[in-house]
């Protein structure tokens, strides 16, 4: 019997073409260490706020234990209408224009299929979160990176936008208060982006999971509330971070009809629908756990501004992330490159980082940090950042 050799690969070329998660290369190594504090970890450390938790058990208890609909129960999506109406003047018909999806995650995957077919170009911040790029990728499309600068706080440049804007350009995709450099974009960057997306016809798909963290006076926008804009926009937005939610896996998308019915076809062959329990939860957390957002952001502001002071006295210069819950330090003067400096500090002293370069290219010569960690070990980690710092 003779054994078939191949050299054809057994995964698509979409597969190949994605690069592995640098950030989940990193925890594996970080899993298998004692007593690392870890600044790497993208997720609240708070629980879930009590009154969801009893929400979700009741909901379990009161026998939902079905599917909904494949948009999701008209209650959450109800909820979810108000609570942008009321934040940002936006108002979506709850029967067409939301869809409840598993978390942001499936929301930009089911997006970004929705509307990208292969060759389409989509333009994105970068240093970018990491599933922008695989889910142009996965779609056949074309992610066109504008790198963002620390000199400008990285704001996306509108005119580096509209410079790359080109005959196959279907959407900008933006994501902020951005993870990893939290920045969130300025009033009039914000109608510039959205007056070139007028311009040249552009969807725009916005990521504004972070939208409820917003820091100092700070506020964050809807771009999609600005003139022109509605009509062109699929706004996500999900519970994990803001109410301590990342495990319920629960989101939302709102745009024009044409746009989710577009969503739904793909939400509806791959997940169906999203979670009972959680949607039953999440509309709690919409209608009764303000107070608890309001101290969690308390929380973080009080962390943010003692750690980026402290990485600012250890040399490592930071720009004030003004919206969700990372510091991203400038680490060039310790002469080590992003790569280096997080494994090297993760063997020496036991801090896990995430190196910038996961987030692109343009992350490199920076490190991401988080706040969702406690007070007292942020103040812990930069005595152990000093000490690796002074052995250098
Ligand atoms: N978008 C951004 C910018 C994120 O940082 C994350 C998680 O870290 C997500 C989306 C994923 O959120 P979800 O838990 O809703 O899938």
């Amino acid at each position: 019997m003779t054994i078939e050799t191949t050299t054809r690969s057994r995964l698509s070329q979409r597969v190949h073409d994605v690069p592995p998660s640098g950030i989940r290369k990193f925890f594996d190594v970080l899993a298998t260490m004692p007593d690392v504090i870890s600044l790497g970890v993208g997720e609240p450390d708070f629980d879930t706020p009590e009154r969801v938790i009893e929400a979700g058990v009741a909901s379990l208890r009161e026998g939902r234990t079905h599917y909904t609909s494949n948009y999701g129960t008209i209650e959450l999506r109800e909820a979810v209408s108000r609570h942008l109406d009321g934040l940002y003047g936006l108002s979506y018909d709850p029967e067409r224009e939301v869809l409840i999806t598993v978390g942001v995650s499936e929301g930009m995957h089911a997006a970004i299929a929705a509307v990208i077919d292969p060759g389409d170009e989509v333009i994105l911040a970068e240093p970018t979160y990491s599933s922008y790029l695989p889910d142009v990728v996965f779609a056949g499309g074309v992610a066109v990176p504008i790198r963002t600068r620390p000199e400008d706080a990285w704001q996306l440049d509108p005119e580096a936008v509209e410079a790359a804007v080109s005959e196959r350009t279907k959407a900008l995709f933006i994501g902020f208060p951005n993870n990893p450099t939290g920045a969130v974009l300025e009033p009039d960057t914000l109608l510039a982006l959205a007056e070139i997306a007028v311009r040249h016809d552009l969807i725009v798909i916005t990521d504004e999971i972070y939208d409820r963290l917003v820091f100092g006076g700070h506020r964050h926008e809807a771009i999609a509330a600005l003139p022109g804009m509605k009509g062109r926009t699929i706004v996500l937005g999900g519970f994990s971070k803001a109410y301590a939610m990342t495990g319920w896996r629960i989101a939302y998308a709102c745009a024009p009809s044409d746009l989710i019915d577009g969503m739904l076809k793909v939400h509806q062959y791959i997940i169906m629908t999203a979670s009972t329990t959680s949607q039953d939860a999440a509309t709690v957390a919409i209608y009764e756990c303000e107070d608890d957002v309001a101290r969690m952001v308390a929380e973080y502001d009080r962390r943010r501004r003692m750690f980026v002071a402290g990485l600012e006295r250890l040399g490592l210069p930071t720009v004030e992330p003004r919206g969700a819950f990372y510091a991203f330090p400038d680490i060039r003067a310790s002469g080590l490159s992003s790569d280096e400096f997080a494994t090297r500090l993760l063997h020496e002293e036991r801090v896990a980082v995430i190196p910038g370069n996961a987030f692109g290219p343009s992350g490199e010569g920076f490190v991401r940090t988080t706040l969702a960690t406690s007070y007292e070990q942020l103040e812990e980690a930069l005595v152990r950042i000093e000490r690796f710092l002074g052995a250098r």
